[in-house]
């Protein structure tokens, strides 16, 4: 089959001719999904660094679990009917037969492990963090993608509400010491009895303004009626203000639960608001949620929580495991990311202190010795091993304002020395080519 020279093209509805590109045409990046360069590196630093700390000083250890895992995990505990297993799972079917998900969250992954090793037999509460890349089939714009990060902590084993305060404001600390101001908008959901009866209160209320709610709103007054409290529908939102609110349902218990959150919170200095429609969009969650809401933001993110988080006390037993009350949070770390590209940082500069320079092949081999000499004694050192001109190489060493350079050639393979170049004063001394660390160390002040 001859391939066609030209191929036809629509323009402003005229057909018109194109020449055939030579070679494929270039693989693009998947809808939705995101790179992070190098250049964005530092700031994403900022965030793992944090988090890392933050965790840790508050007695978290790191978990980690699989990207993939059983479809069940996902439909059983964050439920069938939520948009995240409704419509945002990636899910396939592998050859053998098993069904499997992109984890979409992390919080269902992170109580299957607790069970699955047995944890509930370790000193409770167990507390555990991560940073992880989750995946939701979202329609992608500003700040909401396909694959995106979370920072989270988990709280298992423990009902008792200072849990529930700490972990709002471990959320809230993260973003503060980041330098994002953020208020957590919190309510108590009670438990799932409390919230049938909820549910039954809602569909009357809203199935008496049926004909005004949209299409969308009028599937989920069927299916899960709580989503209309987070319909984005103008109608939706103008007739939430006078629905039934959640907190006249739930029992004393939870009602206790939640006013001791709240005591937790005042001392902590956590401001918060309570958002009496707030119920998160997960089946899980039980008595306390939140979400965190930067105080100032774009107007593309306004409407964006920057982290959510709650208890769930009925997810272990949901997943087969025994009763276990736990709570945690997860935050958003591409919306994090804008907010602190936006609030134009200084980001502080990789320093480096030493330049290995080098001409010729033999100088070449020798220069890249030195250079793992310089490393292992913990000296910051760079090079442009693939370079040959010695000019050039110095105009690097110039940018990357290093303290010293290195250079070895021809003649100093031969006698068994090193140029050592102070970058500052211009000014030259031949070294003996094993002191080389040593006299960098001394000079660099690392010895006396
Ligand atoms: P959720 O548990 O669904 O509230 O998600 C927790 C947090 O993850 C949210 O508050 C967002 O910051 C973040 N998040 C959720 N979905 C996305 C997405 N598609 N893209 C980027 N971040 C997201």
């Amino acid at each position: 089959m001859s391939l066609p020279k030209k191929i036809s093209k629509e323009k402003d509805g005229k057909k018109i001719d194109a020449p055939v590109k030579k070679g494929p045409a270039p693989i693009g990046l998947v809808r939705g999904m995101k790179d992070i360069l190098p250049s964005e590196q530092p700031l994403w630093d900022l965030m793992r660094d944090k988090a890392r700390e933050l965790s840790s000083a508050y007695g978290f250890e790191r978990i980690d679990t699989p990207v993939l895992e059983e479809t069940a995990l996902f439909v059983r505990g964050v439920g069938k009917l939520t948009d995240i297993v409704e419509k945002e799972l990636y899910s396939f079917e592998t050859e053998g037969g098993e069904r499997l998900s992109l984890r979409p969250e992390m919080t269902a992954p992170v109580v299957r492990a607790y069970i699955h090793h047995g944890m509930l037999n370790l000193p409770q509460p167990v507390k555990v963090w991560y940073i992880a890349p989750m995946f939701r089939h979202d329609r992608p714009q500003h700040g909401r993608y396909r694959q995106f990060w979370g920072f989270g902590c988990e709280v298992l084993g423990e009902e008792n509400p200072v849990v529930d305060a700490q972990l709002a404001f471990l959320g809230w600390l993260f973003m503060k010491e980041l330098g994002i101001e953020t208020t957590v908008r919190i309510n108590s959901i009670g438990t799932p009895e409390s919230r049938a009866n909820y549910k039954n209160a809602l569909v009357t209320y809203f199935r008496s303004k049926r004909s005004k709610l949209s299409d969308e709103d009028k599937k989920r007054l069927l299916k899960n009626p709580l989503r209309i409290l987070d319909s984005k529908d103008p109608a939706a939102q103008e007739m939430k203000t006078e629905a039934p609110q959640i907190v006249d349902w739930i029992n004393e218990d939870s009602k206790a639960h939640f006013m001791r959150v709240l005591e937790f919170l005042d001392e902590l200095g956590v401001p918060y608001q309570m958002d009496p429609y707030l119920v998160r969009g997960l089946d899980y969650y039980s008595r306390t949620v939140f979400e965190f809401y930067a105080n100032s933001s774009t107007k593309e993110l306004a409407q964006s929580a920057l982290g959510g988080g709650g208890r769930y006390d009925g997810l272990a037993e949901t997943l087969g495991g025994r009763p276990t009350p736990a709570a945690g949070f997860s935050l958003g770390l591409d919306r994090i990311f804008l907010h602190l590209k936006d609030m134009d940082l200084p980001v502080p500069e990789q320093t480096v202190d030493v330049f290995v320079a080098q001409l010729g092949d033999q100088g070449r081999k020798k220069a890249i010795a030195i250079f793992e000499e310089l490393r292992k004694s913990g000296i910051k050192a760079t090079e442009a091993f693939s370079k040959d001109a010695i000019k050039v190489q110095i105009e690097m060493a110039n940018r990357r304002k290093v303290k010293f350079a290195v250079i070895v050639g021809q003649k100093e393979v031969l006698d068994g020395t090193a140029v050592l170049r102070d970058m500052d004063s211009g000014t030259q001394e031949i070294v003996d080519a094993r002191k080389i660390v040593h006299e960098i160390q001394k000079k660099l002040g690392k010895i006396v």
